[in-house]
């Protein structure tokens, strides 16, 4: 025992230590960028698994990314072995619920199957919803214009404050509110769940539901949370339910909940994140153990007194903190001031040339960041010109491709029938030459009956003749029933992919396609939809076996009689003839991990030498040796916002300072800020210069002289 928890401690400074080795309870780290919080909060689930002899089951650990949830597991199981680290739950809030949702699905009013559906399916969603409450696309209230996008914001924010519709203390138009309430009704119906509605239905089944608590207060001891700051307020209130210090029931323990977290790289307010957690979680958490580490041991001196000296420009702070390093001084932070963007963006290709071919610098090891997503084209374009390979994160995200979404829409429609946003994207992919009318008088059925639109196709093809139509339905159905089956091995579940796609005809279609493209374009649809089968069949199911609520029964002696009412099946089915997961299973945890991926990170064929090109907002919690931030330029950091709707500058201008400083303290060895004195874009070019944070920096740390790179 002494041995392993001499490892796990190992390296650690003393305040480090003090949490890690903690007696179990809760716990607030408050700390600056790069003091080691996410080192401290791995180092601390093994420390529980090894030393107090915590079920790894039984442990929640909430990454903000499922990247870092990813990474998070491959650091563990160094300390701790895969078979741990695989009953370990590390996961986003939203994937998490999305397991809780599924695990407890029918108490939740949904099925096993409920299908995840993004913006995209939510804009068109509204739209329809719109069109049938007669509204026009576009509508004035109280002199601002709102579209459906405008309208799908407003049930998102009243979603995220907890409202549903018709609540008490809703401060929503009414025009809005018939709105969010058929868009509900109709997301209930097709047993479709949006992102803010995983989190915010976990928070209701908890608090409604005694025999959920009972269970998940059975399931989690120990809850761990990273970059806390970022929390939403109905994250913090799923906090509260999932640990259960709130609706406790009588002699249940409330779990014990470590949080770590800096305030001043809060940088997701705009999306409803409160720092002012961190002052509610002291008081409704309390007693509280709270530690505060100071020493900083990713940047270079230089780079860390430039992140000091923007960061106090700032007026609030839930703590002062000025971070120290031992590491060495090593060289200046560097400006670079460009005639415009284009040439900026080439000045930056240079540069990483020559760190690549003078100073030996690995690819992986550059970044470069940029406030915006617009910015990364042509840096892009750069990038290919001076032979750069690159990663792009945030760009267009894999799993928004047409082939992908449609291919995923079939899938979608298989397991779940009453999903009318996949019907109404597939039912004409590859054409069927169902027209426009027939599908007018299906929907209009779908509306008199209140059914789903492949209900009312069914309906309208008994009464017409539609061979085509027919033919679609009676495809569903042959690829329905066989997901009930269960896949002997992973080739079953290759085997149906390419059946789905061969025989609803969209291997056909995007052969063709891919085909018909140029021939040296990078858009193979066909080799996509390849890629997509393999991505299917390559993944790690565990959550089937080894993560969800299934097995949970195993370890809890008093959840017994409800492990036992969930699996009758285990118990009545002959050990040879037991097979537990049907393709569909399958087919739905992927589709959820997909549908949860944000654009932030998915990105198909990473290359693993390249140089990573990302948003700040991307960047966080990551580092690297070298960063280049692109447009450290005014207009764009802060960045210069043409919105009607305003809200407070003072505070807009902190979130983008804490965005600087989140940036900043990416980089360990070598900073570059990069700013152009005319900024190009799409619809011309307009004058800039140096960001107005450039003068809030330590002016004795920066430097323009380059020559160290021609070394
Ligand atoms: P951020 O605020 O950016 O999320 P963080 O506080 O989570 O940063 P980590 O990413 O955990 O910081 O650690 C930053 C770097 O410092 C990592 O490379 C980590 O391995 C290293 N580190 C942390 N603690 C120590 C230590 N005691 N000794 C040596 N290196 C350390
Ligand atoms: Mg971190």
């Amino acid at each position: 025992m002494k041995n392993s928890e001499q490892r796990i401690i190992d390296g650690l400074n003393e305040e480090q230590r003090e949490v890690v080795t903690a007696q179990r309870q809760n716990i607030l780290v408050l700390a600056g960028a790069g003091t080691g919080k996410t080192r401290v909060l791995v180092s601390r689930i093994a420390y529980l698994v090894e030393h107090c002899g915590v079920d790894s089951n039984r442990i929640l650990a909430v990454t903000f990314t499922n990247k870092a949830a990813r990474e998070m597991r491959e650091r563990l199981i160094g300390l701790l072995g895969e078979y741990s680290v695989r009953r370990l739950w590390a996961y986003t809030f939203h994937t998490a619920s999305s397991h809780i949702l599924r695990n407890f699905a029918e108490e939740a009013g949904l099925t096993r199957n409920f299908t995840i559906i993004d913006t995209s399916d939510q804009l068109a969603l509204v739209k329809r919803v719109m069109q049938d409450l007669n509204l026009p696309a576009d509508i004035c209230v109280n002199g601002i214009r709102y579209n459906s996008r405008n309208y799908l914001q407003k049930i998102m924010d009243e979603k995220s404050r907890g409202h549903r519709p018709g609540m008490e203390g809703s401060s929503i138009l009414p025009c809005f509110y018939d709105v969010y309430a058929l868009y509900q009704t109709r997301c209930d119906k097709s047993d479709q769940v949006d992102f803010e509605e995983l989190i915010l239905r976990t928070c209701e089944l908890i608090e409604s539901n005694p025999q959920v608590r009972h269970y998940i207060r059975l399931k989690f001891q120990e809850i761990l949370v990273d970059e806390f700051q970022d929390t939403s307020s109905l994250q913090y209130r799923w906090l509260k339910l999932v640990s259960g210090i709130e609706n406790l029931d009588p002699g249940k323990h409330p779990a014990n909940v470590l949080i770590v977290g800096d305030d001043d790289q809060s940088i997701y307010g705009w999306r409803g994140a409160a720092v002012e957690n961190m002052f509610y979680f002291q008081k409704e958490f309390s007693p509280v153990k709270l530690v505060k580490l100071v020493q900083n041991y990713r940047s270079t001196k230089a780079i860390l007194s430039n992140a000091n000296s923007l960061i106090k420009n700032n007026s609030k702070h839930v703590a002062e903190k000025t971070l120290i390093t031992r590491n060495p001084d090593a060289t200046m932070v560097k400006l670079m001031e460009s005639y415009d963007s284009s040439d900026e963006a080439d000045e930056i290709a240079k540069i990483i040339r020559k760190l690549i071919d003078n100073l030996k610098k690995d690819p992986s090891e550059i970044a470069v960041l940029y406030r915006t997503n617009a910015q990364s084209r042509m840096i892009e374009k750069a990038m290919v010109e001076y032979g750069v390979d690159y990663n792009i994160y945030g760009g267009a995200r894999f799993f928004d491709r047409e082939e992908i979404k449609n291919t995923l829409a079939y899938l979608r429609l298989i397991v779940n029938p009453e999903d009318n946003i996949s019907f109404n994207r597939i039912v004409n992919v590859p054409s069927r030459k169902i027209g426009k009318v027939t599908l007018g008088k299906i929907e209009a059925l779908r509306r008199e009956f209140g059914i789903s639109m492949f209900k009312a196709a069914e309906m309208y093809a008994l009464k017409n003749k539609s061979r085509s139509l027919q033919n679609f339905i009676e495809l569903i159905h042959v690829f329905s029933a066989r997901v009930a089956e269960s896949p002997k091995n992973m080739d079953d579940i290759v085997r149906f992919l390419e059946s789905v796609i061969e025989d609803s005809g969209l291997g056909t279609y995007y052969r063709e396609k891919s085909a018909m493209d140029d021939a040296d374009s990078s858009n193979d649809r066909f080799g996509n939809i390849e890629e997509l089968i393999s991505d299917i069949s390559g993944r790690d199911y565990d959550e089937l076996s080894d993560q969800g609520f299934d097995n949970a029964g195993e370890v809890l002696e008093d959840g017994k009689e409800i492990s036992k009412s969930r699996n009758t099946d285990d118990n009545s089915v002959p050990e040879n003839k037991k097979m537990k997961y049907t393709i569909a299973d399958f087919i739905q945890i992927y589709l959820s991990s997909a549908a949860l991926m944000p654009s932030s990170e998915l990105l198909k064929s990473e290359e693993d030498s390249a140089v990573n090109l990302m948003t700040i907002h991307c960047s966080k919690g990551l580092e690297f040796e070298v960063v280049i931030i692109a447009g450290f330029e005014k207009g764009l950091l802060p960045l210069e916002r043409y919105s009607s709707i305003k809200t407070d500058q003072n505070a807009h201008i902190e979130e983008e300072r804490r965005l600087a400083y989140v940036a900043i303290t990416r980089a360990k060895e070598l900073l570059f800020l990069s700013c152009a004195n005319w900024h190009s874009s799409y619809d011309g070019q307009y004058p800039t210069g140096p960001s107005p944070f450039t003068y809030e920096l330590d002016s004795c740390s920066i430097d323009t002289d380059m020559n160290f790179l021609d070394a």
